[in-house]
């Protein structure tokens, strides 16, 4: 321990990691009474408000204007896209930000979460050290979230991540994309709509493997149909500087140049290091993350995790209600207060957008049975597109089991799909079945009524 000045605190609850998952269970158990403290190394807020969806969406909106200017003229306007300024865009957003750091901080204050600055790591099952202090409690959280991945790859620091991202001062000129998941698919879409050239190399055949057909073959054909160049089957070797510019060599030899911008998106790995698990005995698993029960305990008593760094469905709305609901049981007195991980909905921001809830149909398929699931799917242009030159094609489809037709997957892809599955994420929760859509009458003219007219 050497020469720290040691000043002990005690509190009910210790937060490592002051991310989505954190912040929600540090001020949920302040307001069931606990003396809660959090700890943050870097901004409030973590990965979400700072280099993650927040700032990615407020860049999805600027790809979605850019996008419309130029249907603009088939809806009779006379608009000539010019002078777009990366550097205000991103001075804006980064204010925004600031202002969104600054009503987190106030909440934890309001909410009486004491908060530390600085690296917390375990100092056994009740004491973790945050700079020169100890802090101690029964029950510790660890929330610490994940970090983008680079691989171990001569010249891979040539390349930035999704960090890096958010830091670019203006936009790259020529982009390679590293990676198939859905921030690599919705970082190159940005890039792309605002007028980079954007090469994406996967190491499979397609984008978005873990999403639905439909999904990811209509991304995939619409983002190579407006111009974003895909390589599949490369598998990079080595990252070299040749002249002004990042060159790519793939391990059977073949090698692209000339990109100014690599963005690795291959994606994250939990952010434990320095956090002295060993300490405290918590276990992990095969690929680093905090092992969890279903409850959000670890194999340690008194020690618990929620998040990314659990490694489940890595999403802000995950962390926030597995943090919750640990809340409410460890100190609301709610004893069975648990998240149930089953149709989690999700969007990926691509270019049209995908809004998913419940099972793919291979899923399905897997699951019940190839016999007893039916599909219902439609393919459509959106109204909107009646009059423009550029044509984005949608595809709704419902997964259906057994012989009332439960629903386990619903999937949308095309424009509005961002908005449109929190709604029918309710119904599956809900247990609907087919019938029920068909009892629902639709609005129109909208795309989500395709969803309750499908024969
Ligand atoms: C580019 C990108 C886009 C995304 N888009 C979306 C989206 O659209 N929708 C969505 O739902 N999710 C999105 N996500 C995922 C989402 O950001 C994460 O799932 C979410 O932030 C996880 O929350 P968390 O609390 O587990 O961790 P984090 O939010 O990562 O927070 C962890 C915090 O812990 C801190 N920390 C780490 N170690 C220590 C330590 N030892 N001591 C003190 N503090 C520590 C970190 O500084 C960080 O602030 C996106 C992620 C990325 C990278």
């Amino acid at each position: 321990m050497g020469n720290r000045n040691i000043v002990t605190n005690s509190f009910d609850f210790i937060v490592i990691g002051g991310g989505s998952g954190g912040i929600a269970a540090a001020r949920r158990a302040a307001g069931h009474g606990a003396r809660t403290a959090l700890i943050e190394s870097g901004r409030i807020g973590g990965t979400c408000v700072n280099v993650g969806c927040v700032p990615k969406k407020v860049m999805w909106h600027a790809a979605h204007i850019a996008e419309t200017l130029a249907d603009a003229s088939g809806y009779g306007f006379d608009i000539r896209r010019e002078n777009f300024s990366w550097h205000t865009l991103k001075q804006r957003r980064d204010a925004y930000i600031e202002r969104l750091n600054g009503i987190y901080d106030r909440n934890l204050d309001l909410s009486g979460v004491t908060r530390f600055n600085g690296h917390g790591r375990l100092l056994d099952e009740r004491s973790v050290a945050v700079d020169d202090k100890t802090l101690r409690a029964e029950r510790i959280l660890i929330s610490t979230g994940g970090r983008p991945t680079v691989p171990p790859v001569a010249g891979a620091e040539l390349g930035i991540t999704s960090d890096g991202f958010f830091e670019l001062e203006s936009l790259p000129r020529r982009v390679l994309v590293v990676g198939a998941g859905y921030i690599a698919t919705e970082l190159a879409g940005v890039l792309h709509s605002l007028g980079a050239e954007v090469t994406m190399l996967l190491r499979k055949e397609s984008l978005l493997r873990t999403f639905d057909n439909s999904l990811r073959e209509t991304v995939m054909e619409e983002m190579q149909k407006s111009g974003v160049n895909i390589l599949t089957h490369f598998s990079i070797a080595e990252v070299s500087r040749e002249d002004e510019s990042i060159a790519v060599t793939a391990v059977d030899g073949m090698r692209i140049s000339g990109f100014d911008c690599l963005l690795w998106a291959i994606g994250r790995h939990p952010n434990t290091a320095g956090l002295d698990l060993h300490k405290a005995g918590v276990a992990t698993d095969d690929a680093g993350y905090i092992s969890t029960d279903e409850f959000q305990d670890t194999n340690v008593d008194g020690i618990h995790a929620v998040g990314d760094v659990t490694g489940r469905i890595a999403l802000t709305p995950v962390a926030i209600a597995a943090g919750r609901r640990l809340a409410d049981r460890l100190f609301g007195g709610i004893a069975q207060a648990r998240l149930d991980y089953e149709n989690v909905p999700s969007v990926v921001f691509s270019h049209p957008p995908i809004g998913t809830v419940g099972v793919t149909e291979e899923a399905a398929c897997d699951r019940y049975g190839h016999e007893n699931v039916k599909v219902y799917q439609s393919r459509f242009t959106n109204l909107y597109y009646g009059v423009t030159d550029r044509r984005s094609p949608s595809v709704v489809k419902l997964v259906t089991v057994g012989e009332d037709e439960r629903i386990v997957g619903c999937h949308v892809v095309g424009d509005a799909a961002d908005e449109m599955i929190q709604g029918f994420a309710v119904a599956l929760k809900m247990g609907a079945r087919k019938a029920d859509f068909d009892n629902t009458v639709a609005i129109h003219p909208t795309a989500a009524e395709e969803l309750v007219t499908l024969r």
